[in-house]
């Protein structure tokens, strides 16, 4: 999405129309996706650095769209943010989730917590945390199961949020921050925020095999979490260099193609039959 001016998106899809289409035409579909079915989950594993098994799996929005084919999050999430969509959306990722964490319970997969992304409008929803219980508790789940990953912005009052995130982890849920070292990361945040885990950005670990300062950047961030008492996830995990440095550095917990790419629930379970063999 290529912002030209105030609210005005020039989007540009992949699909086989390759066409630009504008803002309102955008929302006006990203409007009818919900009604229509069009949104899925996908679930990226991620692995305990000690055991090897599963710790747990990042839910990850995917928009297969009758006009526009697959778009990207990256594409349609700012859209959704800036017109307020991303709300019912939102709750509906929260759903989908706790119902499908449920359902693998159920059918007696080894159990663990489902992250899911919540935007910074969500949080800053008056009602968020009587609508999370709600939909905790239609569902089943039992709360610790569910992660919930924030990340930092420009707009975001460290007072305010780390009341709302108080309240979440009263409700019982995880919490996690996202994209740690990049934007507007700060040291503040980590210390008032009640936060159980850290994930390092991915474009922290794409070099560390050849870039000392990378290196460096990752052990420092793993060992100021570890002295905040706060575990910590790697993103964008690719390479065996990369398993091996962050293992020496006790990084618990690691997520990336090495492993598995973001996969539709189904096949998620096919990869999960087949790791634990
Ligand atoms: P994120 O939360 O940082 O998610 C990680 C992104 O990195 C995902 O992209 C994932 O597919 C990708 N990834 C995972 N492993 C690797 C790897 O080894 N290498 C590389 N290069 N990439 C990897 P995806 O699924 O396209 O999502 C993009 C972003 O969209 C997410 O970034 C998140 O900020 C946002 N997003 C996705 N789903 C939701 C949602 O349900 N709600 C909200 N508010 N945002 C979402
Ligand atoms: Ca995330
Ligand atoms: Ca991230
Ligand atoms: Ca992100």
């Amino acid at each position: 999405v290529k912002r030209t001016g105030k609210s005005n998106y020039q989007f540009y899809s992949a699909s086989i129309h390759n066409r630009i289409i504008g803002n309102f035409e955008l929302e006006s579909l990203l409007r009818k996706a919900m009604d229509r079915n069009e949104f899925s989950l996908y679930y990226q594993p991620q692995i305990d650095t000690n055991s090897n098994k599963i710790y747990g799996a990042e839910a990850l929005l995917r928009w297969h769209s009758r006009e526009l084919g697959l778009i990207s999050p990256n594409e349609f999430i700012p859209v959704a943010e800036e017109t307020g969509l991303i709300v019912p959306i939102g709750e509906w990722v929260m759903k989908e989730a706790c119902r499908q964490n449920k359902e693998w319970h159920d059918r007696h997969f080894p159990k663990f917590p489902v992250s899911i992304n919540l935007s910074i409008r969500q949080l800053y929803q008056t009602d968020l945390v009587e609508r999370l219980n709600k939909i905790i508790q239609e569902s089943g789940l039992d709360p610790k199961y569910l992660e919930l990953e924030i990340t930092e912005s420009m707009t975001m009052d460290t007072e305010t949020t780390s009341l709302i995130l108080c309240q979440l982890k009263k409700s019982g849920v995880k919490i996690s921050m996202d994209d740690f070292g990049t934007g507007y990361s700060s040291l503040n945040n980590l210390k008032k925020f009640p936060i159980d885990y850290l994930k390092i950005d991915q474009s922290f670990i794409k070099d560390i095999a050849v870039n000392d300062d990378d290196r460096d950047i990752v052990a420092t961030i793993i060992m100021l979490a570890h002295n905040l008492k706060i575990k910590t996830i790697a993103e964008g995990v690719e390479t065996s260099e990369h398993v091996q440095f962050l293992k020496s550095q006790d990084c618990n917990v690691l997520q990336g193609y090495h492993f598995s790419k973001p996969l539709p629930a189904k096949d998620f379970e096919k990869w999960l039959i087949n790791w634990n063999k």
